[in-house]
Formats: structure tokens, C-alpha cells, sequence
């Protein structure tokens, strides 16, 4: 079966039915505060896809849907948004030296650099501050813009898209986190961060509410 992906609805009634089935589709309108009418064609998806088992003149109850094909489906639904964590950002024209100070003072591993439109121009990691660092140059008069990994070569994400899209890009690209950005026609808005540890969060809160 594929995945899909409950409305909240749907999930009201999944809760209301795993505690208090086998429950009427009567008495799940009336906790919600819905016709029956209105509930009739998320009933019917939730009893198509398997969630739901319904017995005439009983109700409705849980179907226990096998644990595995439940953490997937959870796992497929994860979605940026649920997990990003608040973005730094600093401006293009800092020292190298305030950029480490900011990573210190902020406790993050990666800062994103964004110009006076506070677009995305380029992102800073604890390496490329170290590099520099360990080149004996004057850290307050180097600008963060010229040792940035910069635009076009940045990875990012949409806050709607998929967990497991966001995390393959990490592996693949090697990288400890990503900015989650809004498009505009002339450039990219910050909007969060990320990180390995967001997706350490997730692979977490996926093994408690499947009680593993
Ligand atoms: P570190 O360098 O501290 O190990 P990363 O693995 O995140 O941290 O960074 C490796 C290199 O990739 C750095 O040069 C950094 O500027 C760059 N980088 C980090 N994040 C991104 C990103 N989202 N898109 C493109 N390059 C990135």
C-alpha cells in the first residue's frame, strides 16, 4: 500500500477511535462537533486505507495497522517545517573574527550569510572559519564573503518539502545543514536551518510515537 497522508482531521478521528472504539460514526461527529454527513468521506478514506475497520450497528474501531507499514508512513510524511530549527544569519561584509565570535555566542555549526536585501549569498561553516583561522592572517579585516561557500553551489530547502529529500541532500553533498528559504524572483529569504541534528530530532520522535 503507499503511503498516505492524513489530514487533521482524519487524525482526530484516529485518535478518537483508538481510545474509545468501537465508537458509532454518530458519536465521532458529536465529539468533534460535525455532522455525520461531514465526516462520511473521511471515514471512508480512513476505512479504505486501512486505519479503520467498521462493523454495522458496532462502529467503528482501530485496525492496529502493523507497526512498519505505520513508521513509514510517518517517516514519508515528515516534512522540513516540522523539524527546521531558527536560522543564523550574518551580513556578507563581517570579519572573519566576528563570524566566529557569532557561531560561539549563537551555539550553531553553520551560519548563512545574506546581502543588504537580506538575501542568500553564502554559507559559513566551523571549517571554513577554522581554515582561515589557522592561516595567521588578521581575522578582523577579512570579510566573511571571502571565504564563504557561496551562491549558485548552495544546497537548500523548502520548509515543505520532505524530511528524507532534505536528508539525502546532506549526505550527498556532505554537509551538516541546509538553509530552508523561501524563492522570490530575485533571490532566496532565510527562513530556517536544517541540521543532522534536526534529523537526529525526527529519527527520535519517530521511535516514541511508535513506542519503539
Ligand atoms: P565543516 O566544514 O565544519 O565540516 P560542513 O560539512 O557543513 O561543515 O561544510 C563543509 C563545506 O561545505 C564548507 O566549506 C561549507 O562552507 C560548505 N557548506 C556547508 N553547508 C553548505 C550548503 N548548504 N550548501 C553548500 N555548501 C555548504
Amino acid at each position: 500500500m503507499s503511503p498516505i497522508e492524513l489530514n487533521k482531521r482524519q487524525d482526530e478521528i484516529l485518535e478518537i477511535v483508538k481510545g474509545n472504539g468501537p465508537i458509532t460514526g454518530e458519536q465521532i461527529a458529536e465529539r468533534l462537533s460535525l455532522t455525520r454527513a461531514t465526516l462520511r468521506p473521511d471515514l471512508a478514506i480512513l476505512t479504505m486505507a486501512g486505519f479503520l475497520d467498521a462493523r454495522p450497528r458496532v462502529g467503528y474501531f482501530y485496525s492496529g495497522k502493523k507497526t512498519g507499514q505505520a513508521v513509514i508512513d510517518s517517516m514519508m510524511n515528515m516534512k522540513v517545517k516540522d523539524f527546521q530549527s531558527i536560522p543564523v544569519v550574518v551580513s556578507e561584509n563581517i570579519s572573519v573574527y566576528d563570524a566566529i565570535c557569532q557561531m560561539f555566542l549563537e551555539d550553531v555549526g553553520t551560519l548563512f550569510v545574506v546581502d543588504k536585501n537580506a538575501y542568500l549569498t553564502g554559507v559559513l561553516s566551523r571549517k571554513d572559519l577554522l581554515r582561515t583561522s589557522i592561516g595567521n592572517q588578521d581575522l578582523h579585516n577579512i570579510p566573511v564573503h571571502i571565504i564563504m561557500t557561496r551562491m549558485p553551489n548552495i544546497a537548500f530547502c523548502l520548509k515543505t518539502d520532505g524530511l528524507i529529500q532534505a536528508a539525502n541532500k546532506l549526505i550527498e553533498r556532505q554537509i551538516d545543514a541546509l538553509p530552508v528559504v523561501i524563492e522570490h524572483p530575485d533571490g532566496y529569504e532565510v527562513i530556517g536551518r536544517l541540521t543532522k541534528t534536526n534529523i537526529t530530532r525526527a529519527f527520535l520522535s519517530l521511535a516514541d510515537n511508535h513506542d519503539l
